[in-house]
């Protein structure tokens, strides 16, 4: 029996950054992973997608603004296969890389599937491993279809973002159902590459967890842009054929019948938590299906069994996952981390525009009833972004009217992913919105935006 002082279950962006952490602090580490290393992040979600919205923004600079910025182009051909067989090679890139980083940290990566057993120890295949100090679980998320409409995901013509990445050729039409993160960013996605969209999402808006505005002002880009948006709407029947499939759907008191190639389910995702001996080992789940985790110390229910990333619980970001990775293992070796601030955790959709927030949302400060201000800045009155020729969204900033506390902060635009960061350091350090405006912005900078949002929410805003 091979012995370790911390095992580690799964090897995405959650599991892996918890290895290198804890070699890092001389813990003798084990990770176990049935497949490529990186986990959904890198192979087939987080990193493929942007390289895929990569090519789709080029596409629509290409086609939309390369007239007006000088530059001669004869009609405009685009081939998803092309940009799949790139994302693909960026895909690898990175599993390859994080391959280097188990080896230079001298982490050992055992290969199959493990199961808990009771009292820190690992199953896999025949062999049993045992944790001296911690088995950490962290084996993320899949997709999820809706079979209570008749949607179960069949890989031809009910496909999930798994099969999307691998389509050889774009359809010429697809259904996306949901319009959080997922179905926003493949939207935009296909859009570009020429299929004709309908984005259908149960909840009032498409992205219902940001900010009112920013969903708003996405929506009007969408439409802009050819999708068919139907929020507030419902499935209420699913004909799934051999070459396409044929929905019923009600929305704002209609009904439409949609007939596309393909549905894309993106309606959430459900967490990895079967088959791997949790319960005989101790660890129980919560009501909605998370593994139960004390998140001060992420401890679960069975002494010595961590557990990190999506399936210990929302938000199911990467960037969450890795955070509390790095945090767990810290507490493993005995130290005191930083406390993870949950309420902190930037949000994107890097669909274009971009969306980005950090904190509360207007609707979430009129339900606590808080006293606040907001300030705003559109894109379209920064000369950056006049330059640039990405004038659409704004930067919104909402500020506790009497400390001036950064409640939220939302970014609609190109680069907003990059952008939030500066209101995210700002909120971590508890900084003001004044103190936002006091750090000297370069000239001419997208991230002006921000000060000038700033400036708004005090009633002194200076370019608008
Ligand atoms: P999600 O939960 O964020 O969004 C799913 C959407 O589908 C919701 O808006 C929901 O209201 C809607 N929906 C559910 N059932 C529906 C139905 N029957 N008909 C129509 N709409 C329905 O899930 P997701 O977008 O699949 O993403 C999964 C997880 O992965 C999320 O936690 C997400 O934040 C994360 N993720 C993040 C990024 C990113 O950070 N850019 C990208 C992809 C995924």
């Amino acid at each position: 029996m091979a012995s370790y002082d911390i095992i580690i279950l799964g090897g995405g962006p959650a599991g892996y950054v918890c290895a290198i952490r804890a070699a890092q602090l001389g813990l003798s580490t084990a990770v176990v992973e049935k497949d490529k290393l990186g986990g959904v992040c890198v192979n087939i979600g987080c990193i493929p997608t942007k390289a895929l919205l990569h090519s789709a923004s080029s596409i629509n600079l290409i086609a939309h603004q390369a007239k007006d910025l000088g530059i001669e182009v004869g009609t405009v051909k685009t081939d998803y296969g092309v940009a799949m067989k790139r994302s693909r090679k960026v895909s690898e890139q990175n599993s390859k890389g994080v391959e280097f980083l188990m080896k230079k940290n001298k982490v050992t990566v055992i290969k199959g599937t493990g199961s808990l057993l009771p009292g820190r120890k690992v199953k896999v295949g025949g062999d049993v491993h045992e944790a001296k100090k911690a088995v950490v679980i962290a084996t993320g998320s899949r997709v999820k279809g809706i079979p209570q409409i008749g949607l179960e995901i069949n890989k031809t013509t009910v496909i999930s973002s798994d099969e999307a990445l691998f389509l050889e050729a774009a359809p010429t039409s697809m259904v996306v159902i949901g319009a959080g993160a997922v179905g926003s960013e493949f939207a935009d996605i296909f859009n570009a590459f020429g299929t004709k969209i309908t984005l259908v999402e149960a909840l009032p808006r498409i992205l219902p967890i940001e900010d009112a505005e920013c969903s708003s002002a996405l929506e009007k880009s969408f439409k802009k842009r050819g999708i068919d948006v139907l929020a507030g709407a419902r499935v209420v029947k699913a004909t799934v054929g051999k070459d396409s499939v044929t929905l019923e759907i009600e929305a704002g008191g209609e009904k439409k019948s949609v007939t596309a190639d393909k549905v894309l389910m993106a309606a959430g995702r459900a967490v990895n938590t079967e088959g791997m001996g949790f319960k005989e080992a101790g660890v129980q789940l919560d009501s909605r299906g998370f593994v139960k985790v004390n998140l001060a110390t992420l401890e679960t229910t069975a002494p010595g069994v961590y557990c990190i990333g999506d399936v210990a619980g929302p938000p199911m970001l990467a960037h969450k996952g890795s955070r509390e990775g790095a945090v767990v293992a810290e507490l493993i070796a005995g130290h005191t981390p930083h406390p993870i601030r949950y309420d902190n955790i930037p949000s994107v959709t890097y669909c274009h525009p971009e969306v980005a927030s950090i904190g509360m949302t207007e609707e979430q400060c009129k339900e606590k009833k808080l006293d606040y201000q907001v300030g705003r800045f559109p894109f379209s009155a920064n000369g950056r972004a006049r330059a640039s020729n990405e004038t659409e969204g704004f930067v919104k900033i909402i500020r506790e009217k009497k400390y001036g506390e950064i409640l939220g902060a939302h970014i609609v635009g190109g680069h907003a992913s990059e952008m939030i960061h500066e209101l995210a350091v700002a909120r971590e350090n508890e900084y003001t919105v004044e103190e936002v405006d006091l750090a000297i912005h370069a000239h001419p900078t997208l991230s002006e935006a921000i000060a000038e949002a700033a400036l708004d929410s005090m009633g002194r805003v200076i370019h608008t």
